[in-house]
């Protein structure tokens, strides 16, 4: 009998905070002005996105608000970022970024080159890390961006974007710096007055940070060269049409005032739990493999291979006692092809296909990664044992 959900799928989307769906509601319900009209009401709504605004650039360091666009999600700003930048220089034609990004940028990056660009795509070495003598390299006079991840999400793995920015910047001012940071906004400090000042532009979405679905964010320093994405309106200051989502965006606002407050604490907290998990599923289960274990990352994240069974079966199994985990990415889940990110990393074919990740939260209990701990390891015997690879390799008697 199930007896609780137990939610470990965080990197695919976060629950919305209690006090983030308190703060939202008003603007579903009595609030619901278009903030563009005309009349007093519609300064209240208004009003709540200017705010909102503040809450934003505060947790990006004190930035000047009028930088923060709202976007429907991280998707839109990633799109936004690599089209808006080629129609606003495009005697620049190269862009820079590796092979692990999300498809939200990948996918942009091949329609770029449909389009006439030409993609220089950074390989990762065994443990998700880029070289940076590969990066210095692959910036050319015509490159016009560079758009690098913050934290992989089915690995965790962390590029170092205060490096690479500088880099960047200090090979040729004009080439445009872009990172997307949904997996790090509100986990990880970014002041993009301190240590992410080359960052010209970043991207994020509320779903990821306690907020809901359908909000996002493009910060856009002043000064860069880069054009509208959706255009048929004067919202966000002519950079972002359409109404906004003011519920959402307020919503956003509130998450990003509650990360400020208890993110560094609560950090450490999922750190702990994700690193018990890791060190008691190391030892009692046999052929374990930790994906970027050696290089720096999320301490929320965890990316294990299970040699010789599939990531799905496992999934499967883990979904009857009630946890919810993920095979690599959530967004290629209802493919089989195996994840893009561990091809790149060249994890044996043997273990491939047999990847999970479990991604921590706030709500994540003791008593949650307990549980986890309990019956991961029987699953994965059960399923080796039914698995002929297995079988070949152990030489196992066959059930
Ligand atoms: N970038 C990264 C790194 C992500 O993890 C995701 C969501 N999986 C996205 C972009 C896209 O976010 P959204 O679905 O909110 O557009």
């Amino acid at each position: 009998m199930r007896s609780e959900t137990i939610y470990l799928d965080h990197n695919a989307t976060t629950p919305v905070a209690p006090e983030v769906y308190e703060a939202m509601v008003p603007y579903l319900t009595r609030e619901f002005f278009n903030p563009s009209s005309m009349y007093s009401e519609a300064q209240r709504p208004a009003h709540a996105m200017t705010k909102a605004r503040s809450q934003v650039a505060s947790l990006l360091g004190d930035i000047g608000a009028d930088q923060i666009v709202f976007t429907g999600c991280a998707t839109e700003s990633n799109n936004h970022a690599v089209f808006g930048c080629m129609r606003a220089n495009p005697k620049r034609r190269h862009v820079v970024t590796s092979a692990v990004e999300h498809p939200s940028v990948l996918e942009v990056c091949r329609a770029a080159e449909r389009e006439g660009c030409e993609v220089t795509y950074l390989p990762v070495n065994g443990q998700g890390m880029l070289d940076i003598r590969d990066f210095v390299r692959s910036l050319r006079p015509d490159t016009l961006l560079v758009t690098l991840m913050h934290a992989n999400n089915e690995t965790g793995v962390l590029f170092p974007i205060e490096e690479l920015s500088r880099i960047t910047k200090e090979t040729d001012p004009n080439i445009v710096f872009h990172t997307d940071a949904t997996q790090t906004m509100g986990k990880l400090p970014i002041d993009l007055l301190g240590a992410y000042a080359h960052v010209d532009l970043l991207s994020f979405s509320g779903h990821k940070m306690y907020a809901p679905k359908g909000v996002g964010v493009l910060y856009i320093k002043r000064g860069t060269r880069i054009r509208p994405f959706l255009v048929g309106g004067h919202q966000e200051n002519g950079r972002r049409a359409g109404t906004e989502n003011v519920a959402g965006i307020v919503a956003l606002g509130k998450a990003c005032e509650l990360a400020q407050a208890i993110s560094a604490e609560d950090a450490a907290r999922i750190h702990r739990l994700r690193d018990r998990l890791e060190n008691s599923l190391e030892e009692s289960i046999p052929c374990l493999q930790i994906n970027g274990k050696q290089a720096p990352r999320m301490g929320n994240t965890t990316n294990l291979s299970c040699h010789y069974i599939e990531g799905e079966a496992i999934l499967y199994q883990l979904s009857e006692q009630g946890i919810c985990a993920s095979s690599g990415s959530a967004c290629t889940s209802g493919s089989l092809d195996p994840s893009h990110v561990l091809k790149a990393m060249q994890i044996p074919f043997t273990a491939l296909h047999g990847s999970i990740r479990f991604s921590l939260g706030r709500y994540t209990t003791a008593e949650q990664i307990e549980r986890v701990i309990a019956v991961f390891p029987g699953i994965v015997a059960r399923l080796r044992r039914l698995s002929p690879y297995w079988n070949q390799e152990t030489n196992a008697p066959k059930e």
